[in-house]
Formats: structure tokens, C-alpha cells, sequence
């Protein structure tokens, strides 16, 4: 049985990533997020497919909590064998209103986090002689959209992190490989079809279409099951040399 451990997995795409694992029967999950029921829907999802979960809200901008985390699943599951790094925030605005706090913070959720998590599960991997790290970045990962400036840098640098990490975790059996997904329908993109009709002084529905979905040449929301069986691949034993990428799972944005 191996583990897999993902960020910000009582919400949106983690928690559709967390419910592909467990329909394999393969894996232990480790939830994480700040979602105040998260307990309960770690527990709700291990029952439903009969695998064994545990829950941490360890905040992504405590780094002590992280690896808090990270000892208590090892103590719980014996070593982690997956790692995703999904948590993640947004903020929408034009640079010169664009607050110092939210910069920081999402650079921190987005982007550090993932740092402190992958070193903190690496010497366990390298021992092993396995192991997958696998990076929700975004379409935003690839291109840049105006007015998420702190976004798009935590994006990209999380693309270039995954890159080294993957040349450092080659010798060892360990991939690294960011996700970047296009437009999905989760909390996160509620927030911003609201945020984003004040920033372009549009109507919602002219957000989704003239917008979030214009960039898309598939004109639909990805869903959060096509993400989590691609990390299931990623993750897989057979998965072994397809690493260092940035797969783009965004209805062709990428390819314009
Ligand atoms: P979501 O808001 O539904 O879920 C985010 C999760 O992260 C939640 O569980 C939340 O509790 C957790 N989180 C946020 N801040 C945290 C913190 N400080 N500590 C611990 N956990 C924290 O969002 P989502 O849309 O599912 O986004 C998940 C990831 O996918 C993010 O990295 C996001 O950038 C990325 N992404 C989303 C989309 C999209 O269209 N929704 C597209 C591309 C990439």
C-alpha cells in the first residue's frame, strides 16, 4: 500500500485528485486543508472507497506545521510515497492596487509551501528509492493573464522548482511533474468570476465566456476527475521517466 499526501484536498481539485486515489484502493491519504468539516470529509471519502485517511490543517504559511504534518503521516502511514502540492489561493487586481500581503501570501501558499513539503519527504524517497512529486500549477504556469501578478510568479516558479527537482530526484527514482490546468469550476474560480467582473467592469457570464473560457479552444470548465486520474498516472509505478514537464490540461490555451 503506498501513501500519497495532497495539499488543500478538502476543496475543488485536491479533493477530486483525493477521490481518484481512492477509487484505486492503492493508496493511504493524507488530507490537508482549512476547510473547518475536513476531518470529515477525509473520513467521509475512506469509508466511501474503504481506504485508510488522516486529516491535517497544517497552514501552508507555517512551516513548522508542515513538517509536523509530514512526521505525523509517517508515524501514521510508515513514509510517503506521493506528495501533491495543490493548496492554493487567488487574488485579482491591477499592480498598483495589488496588496503587499496578499503578494506575499500567495507566494507563500503557492509556491513555498512546496518547497518546504518536498524537502521535508525527500531523504524518505531517496532511501526508498521512490517517490512522486507532482505540482498543481496552472495554465498560468505556461502564460500570463493581466492582473494576477502574484499568481502567475508562484506559477511559473513552481514549473521551474519542479524542473530541478526533477533532475535532482532522477539518480534516486523520484519524478517531478506540475499539472497546469485551464479554467476548473471549484471555489477558488467562483471567487474569481466575481473578482474578475469588478476588475473588467463585465457581467459574470461575460467572465466565464469573453474571459476565462476565451482562452480555451475546448470552450468547457476542465473537470476535476481528468486532473486526478492524470496525478493517478503520474504516480504510478510505469510512470518513470516522464518527468520535469509541465503538462497542460487547459482545452488547447497552451497551444495558441
Ligand atoms: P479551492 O479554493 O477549491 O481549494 C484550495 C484548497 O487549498 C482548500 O482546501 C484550502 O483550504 C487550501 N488552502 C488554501 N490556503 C491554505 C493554507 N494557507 N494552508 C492550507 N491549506 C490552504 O481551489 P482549487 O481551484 O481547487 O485550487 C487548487 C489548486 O489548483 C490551486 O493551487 C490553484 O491555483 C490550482 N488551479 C486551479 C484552477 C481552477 O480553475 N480552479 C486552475 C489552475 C490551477
Amino acid at each position: 500500500m503506498k501513501t500519497v499526501l495532497i495539499t488543500g484536498s478538502t476543496s475543488g481539485i485536491g479533493l477530486g485528485i483525493a477521490t481518484e486515489f481512492a477509487k484505486t484502493k492503492q493508496y493511504q491519504i493524507v488530507f490537508n486543508g482549512l476547510e473547518t468539516n475536513g476531518l470529515e470529509i477525509a473520513n467521509h471519502i475512506g469509508k466511501q472507497y474503504g481506504v485508510e485517511v488522516m486529516f491535517s490543517n497544517a497552514n501552508m504559511l507555517k512551516p513548522e506545521e508542515l513538517r509536523k504534518m509530514v512526521d505525523e503521516a509517517v508515524a501514521k502511514f510508515g513514509k510517503i510515497d506521493v506528495l501533491i502540492n495543490n493548496a492554493g489561493i487567488q487574488h485579482v487586481s491591477p499592480i498598483e492596487d495589488f496588496p503587499d500581503e496578499k503578494w506575499n501570501a500567495i507566494i507563500g501558499i503557492n509556491l513555498t509551501s512546496a518547497f518546504y513539503l518536498t524537502k521535508a519527504v525527500w531523504k524518505g524517497m531517496k532511501e526508498r528509492k521512490f517517490g512522486r512529486v507532482i505540482n498543481i500549477a496552472s495554465a498560468h504556469g505556461l502564460v500570463a493573464s493581466e492582473f494576477k501578478s502574484a499568481y502567475i510568479a508562484s506559477k511559473h516558479g513552481i514549473v521551474g522548482f519542479t524542473k530541478t527537482i526533477a533532475l535532482e530526484g532522477a539518480p534516486f527514482g523520484i519524478t517531478a511533474n506540475a499539472i497546469c490546468p485551464g479554467y476548473v469550476k471549484t471555489p477558488l474560480v467562483e471567487k474569481q468570476i466575481a473578482d474578475q467582473a469588478k476588475a473588467h467592469q463585465m457581467s459574470e457570464a461575460d467572465v466565464v465566456n469573453k474571459v476565462m473560457l476565451y482562452k480555451q479552444a475546448v470552450k468547457e470548465f476542465v473537470s476535476v476527475e481528468e486532473l486526478g486520474q492524470l496525478a493517478v498516472f503520474l504516480a504510478s509505478d510505469i510512470a518513470k521517466t516522464l518527468t520535469g514537464t509541465a503538462l497542460p490540461v487547459d482545452g488547447g490555451w497552451n497551444a495558441q
